[in-house]
């Protein structure tokens, strides 16, 4: 494993090869997310074993009490604050949940699908078909696969704008849930791969970054390798070019934008060697970002590139595809 040294923007890759299935990921120091290392010298852990000693029997009459006050103030809020849609804020049954008409609108996909790009099929003879646009012999494609939570429209389309733009970071848990479903067979693949899969959200360019405050791939990159125990790197991919906006843009015009649009931080090039890679996206559009991030990392050294994001742009409608995906949405 190449020696890497603990990042200030809290990177994480690389657990230990005999890791245990229920284990935590581990930063790329080798220690687990929560894990606070020992100040240098002798003091600190000393203070830390006394306090333990001390305090904890002291603590431990207060523990019942406080469970109840905390179980009873979340029931005092439940009350209060009932349950709302995440999408419309319409009062639910279920907290953290949708509404039956945001629930109804949203396009799930689910089997039969194409085995590479992802787009939902009419339907399909074995569960590694290919959509005639995948199949087609000049096609190239630095992904092998995409899997989506759903297509872009009702209330998903309403849910990633309000989480990119609305800084509704509280949707996070639940999107990562959605995906974590959607990709289980690139997240826990059954294979002989050496290491496990790498998990690289998209960056954004440093100039968003710092107006947005927040990546959102990041922030699901994250909930998904802690959710799946997969190792994550926050800052594989770097961006080189400030892009304004793509909307309105043909795929055309967005492929011309993005030819070599990232590039592979040099400290984190060891990491994805011959390595399964797992590009964590909000959206996919045309595919113009995750066909350059893939080739960049396919260029830097990574064996193959997956791709899993929230929800797929509808291609125009084809004969081959699921005719009414509102027919095909999984519960969930
Ligand atoms: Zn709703
Ligand atoms: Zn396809």
């Amino acid at each position: 494993m190449p020696q890497t040294q603990p990042d200030p923007q809290g990177s994480v890759a690389d657990p230990a090869a005999n890791e245990p299935p229920n284990a935590e990921p581990r930063h790329l120091s080798g220690q687990r997310p929560g894990h606070r290392p020992a100040r240098e010298g002798k003091l600190w852990p000393q203070l830390r074993l006394g306090g333990q000693r001390y305090l904890a029997p002291l603590a431990r009459p207060l523990r019942g009490p406080f469970r109840l006050a905390n179980t009873s103030l979340k029931a005092g809020l439940d009350l209060l604050l009932p349950a709302h849609c995440l999408a419309c804020a319409q009062p639910t049954q279920v907290p953290s949940g949708l509404c039956a008409a945001c629930f109804g609108s949203m396009a799930f996909i689910r089997p039969p699908l194409c085995d590479g790009c992802g787009t939902p099929l009419l339907v399909s003879l074995d569960s590694q078909a290919l959509c005639p646009a995948c199949e087609e012999p000049l096609a190239v494609s630095a992904l092998a696969r995409t899997r989506a939570v759903g297509l872009y429209q009702g209330a998903l389309a309403e849910l990633i704008k309000a989480y990119k733009h609305g800084d509704r970071l509280d949707l996070v848990p639940r999107l990562a849930q959605w995906m974590q479903a959607a990709g289980q067979e690139l997240l826990h693949q059954k294979t002989d791969e050496r290491q496990p899969p790498l998990i690289v959200p998209i960056p954004l360019h440093w100039r968003r970054h710092l107006k947005r405050r927040y990546n959102q791939s990041g922030l699901l990159a994250q909930a998904l390798a802690r959710s799946s125990r997969l190792p994550l790197c926050q800052d594989a991919l770097l961006r080189q070019h400030f892009i304004a906006s793509q909307k309105g843009q043909s795929a055309d015009e967005r492929f011309a934008n993005l030819y070599e649009a990232f590039r592979t931080r040099p400290k984190r090039r060891g990491l994805l060697q011959d390595r399964r890679i797992i590009l964590i996206d909000d959206v996919r559009t045309t595919g113009a970002t995750l066909q350059s991030a893939g080739e960049t990392l396919i260029q830097s050294g990574a064996r193959q590139v997956d791709a899993l994001v929230i929800a797929l742009v509808p291609a125009p409608k084809a004969s081959y595809l699921a005719s009414d995906p509102q027919e095909d949405s999984l519960q969930g």
